[in-house]
């Protein structure tokens, strides 16, 4: 056995010692996938309900990224935002299509599509003061949230271990209980500038918002001037079974950024707009290097376009509702599952206690079926849009096992492989 994990292992040995230890990987050396299947170092296949955090969307290895990619890459690879290329409209006319907003920004990470969507906030609000509105310069950001890792991004996230050491970050931030609409308006006056939300928590434990807190924070903004900000990193792209989750809610956003799925793996993030936020932005406020080159571009294309011609958001809408299902099944059937939450394949099922979780992900790692805990308590599902109902029996059966061991508290979950930590998303 122990020949077979040398590749791993040396792996292992040369990360601990040349890597900034900033994550705990479970120790899987993945080679190769195709479709909603990893494939590691000796060949063996997993299931995989994760897809890279809600990257891998179309699965692996699918055809009409491969093409893109191979094509685009022949072509040309970067060009720098100074010139023109051929895709940045073509895909800048698709998102606004799909989401109701009316102007693209192209980044190459969610945290940086958010930070751009703070910076936008401010300058919008900056606009309007110029013009003699009484607008302030603060953010409410919600409890449980996660909008990224750059300075701007941890001020508005909630989670203390993310922030607090790296303290003063981004001053101005405000953080609103979870759904409690009366604290949002305690909080909100005219010194905001922004409100930011994600209609389906992702990192925060799969939580959808409730309609009146939505809607309170648009009225709210519409009141103002101030901007609402709708981060669909994670939700966004067919995730929820909708193009982006606030159409589940009759909402608009000003902002929506979008990152995850937007490329299929490669990096790529946007943010989308109004043509009135739009107007805070002056040519050479804001800018990036990389952002928007004509591969990503390419592919993102290439990703939206197989999406409309196989219909993968009915598709999603059918297997998620399938899924959710079976995991209230299993909620009826073990009492260590205390809520089943999430739309579309973004669903999560939280247990009762944080060592149940990381037990109940350990043990579905070793049905090679990966699932991944976040928010402690929650296992969470983001399975590739291509998952089929087959799929899905397999891992209610597994899960089933897992949580009936795990139940009966007899039989120790002896060699599991550590599930790691929370995610890094
Ligand atoms: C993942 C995520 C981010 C950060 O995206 P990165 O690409 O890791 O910078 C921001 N917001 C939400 C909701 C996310 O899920």
């Amino acid at each position: 056995m122990s020949e077979v994990h040398t590749k791993l292992e040396s792996i292992q040995a040369a990360e601990r010692k040349l890597l900034l230890q900033t994550y705990q990987r479970t120790p899987l050396l993945f080679v190769g996938g195709s479709g909603v299947y990893l494939r590691d170092e000796l060949g063996q296949e997993y299931l995989d309900l994760l897809s890279g955090i809600g990257v891998s969307a179309l699965g692996y290895a699918h055809p009409a990224i491969e093409a893109a990619i191979a094509t685009q890459s022949r072509k040309l690879l970067h060009t720098s935002n100074l010139f023109y290329h051929e895709h940045t409209a073509e895909l800048a006319l698709r998102l606004t299509e799909i989401s109701g907003l009316d102007r693209v920004f192209f980044c190459n990470s969610g945290t940086e599509a958010w930070e751009a969507a703070l910076k936008l906030a401010r300058a919008h609000a900056g606009l309007l003061r110029a013009e003699g509105r009484k607008i302030g310069t603060r953010f409410l950001a919600v409890e449980q949230s996660f909008h990224g890792r750059t300075v701007g991004a941890v001020a508005t996230t909630h989670k203390e271990k993310y922030r607090a050491p790296f303290e003063p970050v981004m001053p101005g931030v405000e953080f609103v209980r979870f759904d409690d609409v009366e604290d949002l308006r305690a909080k909100f006056s005219n010194e905001v500038c922004g409100v930011c939300i994600e209609a389906v928590q992702g990192e925060g434990g799969i939580r959808p918002v409730s309609r009146e807190f939505f809607a309170a924070a648009r009225e709210l903004c519409n009141s103002t001037g101030a901007l609402l900000l709708a981060d669909e990193i994670q939700s966004g792209l067919g995730r929820t079974g909708e193009w982006f989750a606030y159409q589940h809610y009759g909402v608009l956003p000003d902002i929506a950024t979008l990152a995850k799925p937007l490329a299929n793996g490669l990096p790529m993030g946007a943010m989308l707009c109004t043509e009135e936020a739009a107007r805070a932005f002056a040519p050479g406020m804001h800018g990036t290097t990389f952002g928007g080159g004509p591969l990503v571009c390419a592919v993102a294309i290439a990703v939206i376009d197989t999406m409309k011609q196989t219909d993968v958001l009915s598709h999603v809408r059918s297997v998620g509702g399938y899924f959710k299902e079976r995991l209230e099944y299993l909620r009826r059937r073990h009492d260590c599952v205390t809520a089943v939450r999430g739309m579309g394949l973004m669903l999560g099922l939280e247990l009762g206690s944080e060592d149940l979780a990381t037990h109940a992900a350990a043990g579905m790692m070793e049905r090679r079926i990966i699932v991944n805990r976040t928010s402690e308590t929650v296992l969470r599902f983001l399975p590739p849009y291509i998952l089929e109902r087959e799929h899905v029996d397999r891992a209610i059966a597994a899960l089933d096992e897992v949580l009936a061991k795990l139940g009966s508290k007899s039989t120790a979950l002896a060699g599991a492989v550590p599930a790691g930590e929370d995610s890094h998303g």
